[in-house]
């Protein structure tokens, strides 16, 4: 009811005057049954937080902060689906029942018949990056997230963005922005050599390129030069969900296939997947990483149980796996993507309007503020979207 209010506040403020969409009210296609208190603080005692956090939010405990918007990692509420998934949650230590659920629904989704179930999604990359990478090895991807390109770089190899032209230009309202430069990708590949490409990774959505989406007509073109060069084909898959929905929305000819639908196509075209489960899966904890190629499945399986732990749970306890699979199954729920992206668009669209600077078209899981063109007072070196946060922080 509260959040209902604020809406409708909101939409008094500033509808009828600049939001160009047709007034449309839209509420969370959930109820809430379980909350946890936030603690409130006067102005006076953030500007005290913040100075002791020595200007880092990093620093700040979670009690310091009413409005927390750091990540879109791990933080989404669970479902009550997913709640009594963990209390079903089976903790053998070698083929749980939860596990089975999750290979099934990883394998069903995805089409991959490997799935390594990991305690993150960074491990996940650091398994098959380090596996495949090395020095004179090249990844080459839409934009590597930073955990990415910190495992590739890590394991000596280099880690090369080719983002489409569309996205250097922050008011260019392409719908696909998080699209890679399929010419550069035919000239990266002929300069360093197919042999040397270790992996074509793409990023859906492409996260640090503003968290825009991928259309499918891309990802078909670049698993085509990868098979043509014979070049592994990894699809980053964190926000798939929101991509399809993307996809369904704005690209022709894919409004009538639901958005599962839409994910298991772009899965088809690629080779395997590493996923986030704090992301798309919507738990706080998890990731996992699948493959087609049995021998390449086997050489990462080696790695997983040296750090991870045994095939049938990796880094993931039972009951967490079965919030994993049910979580991959809802997060494809009409209403609840509506919502998700609606809520995100509608923060956007009216920041823009007031002149703030926000990678437009608004995205998936964020709005992106280019807080350099916002203050173009403040040097790249003195960090102007830390200053940014840091304002916001102490507003509220
Ligand atoms: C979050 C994320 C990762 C890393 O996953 P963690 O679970 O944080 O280790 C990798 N790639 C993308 C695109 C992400 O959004």
């Amino acid at each position: 009811m509260m959040t209902v209010m604020v809406w409708l506040d909101t939409n008094l403020l500033f509808g009828c005057i600049i939001y160009v969409m047709p007034f449309k009210t839209i509420i969370e296609p959930f109820k809430i049954k379980s909350v946890e208190p936030i603690y409130m603080s006067t102005k006076g005692e953030r500007l005290r937080y913040i100075r002791d956090a020595h200007y880092n939010p990093f620093l700040l405990l979670s009690t310091q902060v009413i409005i927390d918007l750091l990540t879109d990692s791990g933080t989404s509420a669970m479902s009550s689906e997913q709640w009594a998934g963990i209390m079903r949650g089976d903790e053998s230590y070698a083929g749980a029942r939860s596990w089975e659920r999750l290979e099934s629904e990883i394998q069903d989704l995805t089409g991959y018949p490997y799935v390594l179930p990991t305690h993150q999604g960074r491990a996940a990359e650091r398994i098959l990056y380090s596996y495949l990478g090395g020095k004179g090895k090249y990844f080459i991807s839409n934009t590597h997230f930073d955990t990415t390109r910190a495992n590739i770089e890590f394991s000596g190899a280099t880690a090369i963005d080719i983002p489409c032209r569309e996205a250097g230009d922050r008011d260019s309202s392409d719908p696909f922005k998080g699209n890679m430069d399929t010419e550069m990708l035919k000239q990266t590949i002929s300069i360093y050599g197919a042999s040397n490409i270790a992996a074509v990774i793409l990023t859906v959505t492409n996260n640090s390129g503003g968290g825009q989406p991928v259309s499918m007509a891309n990802a078909e073109a670049v698993a085509e030069i990868c098979r043509k060069h014979d070049v592994l084909f990894i699809i980053d898959c964190c926000r798939i969900a929101e991509n399809a929905y993307f996809i369904h929305h704005k690209e022709p000819g894919y409004d009538r296939l639901p958005y599962r639908e839409i994910a298991q196509e772009m899965f088809s075209l690629a080779d395997g997947c590493i996923m986030s489960a704090k992301k798309d899966a919507l738990v706080n904890m998890g990731g996992f990483l699948a493959l087609r190629d049995e021998e390449l499945a086997a050489a990462c399986t080696n790695l997983l149980i040296i750090t991870e732990g045994f095939v049938t749970y990796g880094g993931i306890s039972g009951r967490d796996m079965e919030a994993i699979a049910i979580g991959l199954r809802e997060v494809f729920d009409a209403a609840y993507l509506n919502y998700r992206i609606k809520s995100t668009e509608y923060l956007g669209d009216h920041l823009k309007a007031m002149g703030i600077p926000v990678i437009y078209p608004i995205g998936g899981h964020a709005v992106y503020i280019d807080a350099g063109a916002l203050y173009p007072h403040i040097p790249a070196e003195q960090y102007p979207g830390q200053v940014l946060v840091c304002e916001l922080y102490k507003k509220g």
